[in-house]
Formats: structure tokens, sequence, C-alpha cells
């Protein structure tokens, strides 16, 4: 196993942290901890793949929207985009961390009947309440502004211009990361095989080389590995590896402004990604749980669907040229597709940090910083996180959560 600078070995054979996955939900966590007065106790990341290479986050768009029909989604996406935008700050200032921004081209949702459109108008409501800025459009206002679009189908449109878009979410994960690391938090290239479980209580992990690790509080941050990861300590929690794909693609004719993120009718979406390129997203109707290994892309569905329907959404896009694609997997929570966290309520040390689905690039500053406050201080201390607990998923009791992508 490429090593990557990880340690092999561990410092130290207990931690009063460890942490399984030490991909954006792992860096986070570990930074939001170490960046915190009231911790002083010591942190084991335990990163089986430390190239990143198959992990959900190296796969990412990397957007982030308001545009959730539940307030605590927008609420946590608002502190996402004060995070992003305040990250330098919030990185103690430190002269190597350069300043982030969100490219603001906002999400275009596309509504094509009325119970879609209805969805959106009560969407827009709860984000309005809760602070966003997000606009109703009628088919000649999305005409007005966006010409390259075929409306002719399109009932309703909502749009939001403010801390809507990309964002570089590979800078704030390789900070993390580096920032906890200088702080003290150990990184270690390994991969958690078992879990030492009596009394309520994870008493150790055991890696694959058999060494064993003892733990005060394990955190599994392993993606769409977390079903695997849970049931070493004999729980149960219902994330499936569900495959995404996304396509880089060029346009003979470009358009002459930005691409919002199209969330078309038929759930394919696009979006602008450099001056003349743009990214599409999609997966199959048929949509299984897959391999944790398998990556392979389907190259029937973009010419059988996705190119089909941008080029039919915008006509201008009857010319194009994938350049790259990739495969990955969403960690899906096939409950109700939102995280899992907080922690187990009889294995009473073991935290989740599972089921972010499409949406958890853009969640981890709030969910990173409470799920810290929740290790330190056994409480949710800025945003009130509970109705992500893992009771919910015991109860069959979903979270809900029209918008998900
Ligand atoms: C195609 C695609 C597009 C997306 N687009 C967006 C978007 O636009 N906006 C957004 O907000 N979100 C988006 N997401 C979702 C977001 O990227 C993920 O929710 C997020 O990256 C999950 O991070 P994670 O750290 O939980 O999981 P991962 O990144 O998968 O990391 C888990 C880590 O755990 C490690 N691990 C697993 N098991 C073990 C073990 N037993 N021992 C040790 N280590 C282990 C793995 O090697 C891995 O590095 C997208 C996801 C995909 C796949």
């Amino acid at each position: 196993m490429a090593t990557h600078n990880f340690t092999t070995s561990p410092a130290r054979d207990n931690y009063d942290v460890v942490i399984i996955g030490g991909a954006i939900y792992g860096s986070a966590v570990a930074w939001f901890l170490m960046d915190n007065p009231d911790f002083d106790g010591s942190i084991l990341v335990v990163e089986r793949d430390p190239s990143y290479e198959k992990c959900a986050t190296a796969h990412t768009n990397s957007c982030i929207r308001q545009q959730f029909s539940n307030p605590l989604n927008v609420k946590i996406s608002q502190f996402g985009a004060e995070f992003i935008k305040g990250f330098k700050g919030f990185m103690g200032n430190d002269p190597r961390v350069p300043d982030l921004s969100i490219q603001n081209y906002g999400y275009m949702y596309l509504a094509d009947t009325d119970a879609f459109a209805n969805q959106l108008r009560y969407a827009q409501k709860v984000q309005l309440e809760t602070g966003a800025a997000t606009q109703l459009l009628t088919p000649q206002d999305i005409k007005a502004a966006y010409p390259f679009y075929n409306v002719d189908d399109i009932t309703l449109g909502s749009i939001n211009t403010i801390d809507e878009g990309y964002w570089d979410g590979g800078t704030v994960f390789d900070w993390w990361r580096r920032s906890a690391r200088e702080r003290g938090a150990e990184y270690l290239a390994g991969d958690v095989v078992a879990m030492d479980v009596s009394g309520g209580r994870v008493k150790a992990v055991t890696l694959a080389n058999g060494d064993v690790i003892g733990c005060g509080q394990v955190v599994n941050a392993t993606g769409p590995r977390g079903a695997k990861t849970a049931k070493m300590a004999g729980i149960d929690i219902p994330i499936e590896p569900r495959k995404r794909f996304t396509w880089i693609f060029s346009a003979e004719q470009p358009l002459d402004r930005d691409l919002p993120l199209t969330i078309d009718p038929s759930g394919v979406h696009f979006r602008q990604d450099g001056p003349k390129t743009y990214l599409a997203g999609g997966h199959c109707d048929h949509d299984p749980a897959v391999e944790f290994d398998d990556f392979t892309m389907d190259h029937a569905i973009w010419q059988d669907k996705i190119w089909p329907t941008i080029a039919a959404r915008i006509p201008q896009f009857e010319a194009i040229k994938v350049i790259t694609e990739w495969a990955g997997h969403y960690d899906t929570n096939t409950l109700d597709r939102n995280a899992i966290l907080g922690p187990h309520d009889e294995v009473e040390n073991f935290f989740f940090l599972n089921g972010f689905s499409g949406h958890g690039l853009q969640q981890s500053p709030a969910i990173g910083r409470g799920t810290a406050e929740m290790l330190i201080y056994g409480e949710y201390r800025t945003l009130d996180l509970s109705p992500f607990g893992y009771d919910r998923i015991t109860r069959g009791q979903m979270f809900v959560e029209n918008a998900v992508i």
C-alpha cells in the first residue's frame, strides 16, 4: 500500500478519538477537534487508501446550494458558505492558506409538472424564511435571463445566485488534513477490519495487519463503506454505494454566459465547469448498490440519455464533445437520502458520519463542527443536528428533504 507520508505504525496503543476514514469528513472532524480549545486529547485517523483514489470526496462535483426543502439543510449550507468565504480566517489567517470563494451561478431547478412546481414553491418559502435568496421564475423570466434554454415544457423555474454554485472542496480538504496533522492528529495508513465491543463500548479497533488500537471514542467516516464499518460494531445502517457518473464536455458553440447548475426534470444535471467547458451528471434508471471497487463507466447512458437530454434543453449543445468522465459512489442512505449523525444509542462511544448521499461535501463544515462538539461536550452547541440522529433509523422515521439530487 502506498502510504503518502502517513504513518504505518501508530505512536500510541490507545487514542482518545479514533476516526475511521480520512477523507473530507474524517479530516473535518479531526480539524474541528484540534481547533477547539476545549479539546486536548489524542486523535488517530485511520485511512485504508492514502491515495484517496476511490473515495467519494475524490469524485465529487463540489457544488453548494441553499435550495433545500428542510430548514436545517439550508442552515447547514449557510454555514458551509460562511466557512468557504471566510476560509482563511477560519484557518487562523495562516499566510499559506488561500482565500476561497463560491462561483455563484446558482442552481436552476426546472419543473415540468404542477406537482413539482408546487414543491419548488413550498421549498422557496422555507428558503426565504431561513434567509436564502431563492427566486421563482416563469418560463418567460427564464428565457429572458438565459435565452439558451428550451422552456417549451417548463412551468416554473427556481434559482438562487447567492452562495450557490461551485467551490473548491479539494483545497478545504487538503488544508483540514494538513492543519490537523500539524496540530498533532496522527494519520495512519491502515484498514480497520474489526472492533472489540463490550459493555456497550468499542474498546479497540483491529487493523488488517493485526494491530489492535484502543479508543475512547470511535467515528465512522468511511463514506460508501459506512454500513460495513458499522457492522463491525454490530450495528446496521441503511447505507449503500450507488454509482454516479460525471462527464466534462466542450461545446462547438459555447454559451455567452455562465450555465447555472441546471436540474432538468429528467434528473440529469449540468453546469458551467471551466470558462468554456461544462459538467454533466447522472445515473442509470436501474440504480442498485454496487461493489466497492466497481467504477466502470456505462457509455450507453451518455449516448442514450444524458446527451439527448442536454441537447433538448439547450439546442446550442447539439454539438458537444466529452473531454473526460468518471464514476463515483454516493454513500446513499436508502431510508431518506440524508445524513446519519451522532452517537449510537447502545454502543455509546460509536459515532456516525454517514449517508450524505449527493450533498455531503457542502455539509462538511457544519457537520464537522457539530460532530466535534458532540465528541467534546456530548451535545451540539452551534447548530442542533439531532434530527439526523440514529434513533430515526431504528424508528424508520424519515428526515424529510424533498430536494435530493
Ligand atoms: C459523483 C459525485 C458527485 C458529488 N457531488 C457533490 C456536490 O456537488 N456537492 C456536495 O455537497 N456533495 C457532492 N457529493 C457528495 C460528497 O462528495 C460526499 O458526500 C463526501 O465526499 C463524502 O465524504 P466522506 O469523507 O464521508 O466519504 P469518502 O470521501 O468516501 O471517504 C471515506 C474514506 O474512508 C476510507 N475507509 C473506508 N473504510 C475504511 C476502513 N475500514 N478503514 C480505514 N479507512 C476506511 C476510504 O478509503 C475513504 O478514503 C458527490 C459525490 C459523488 C460521488
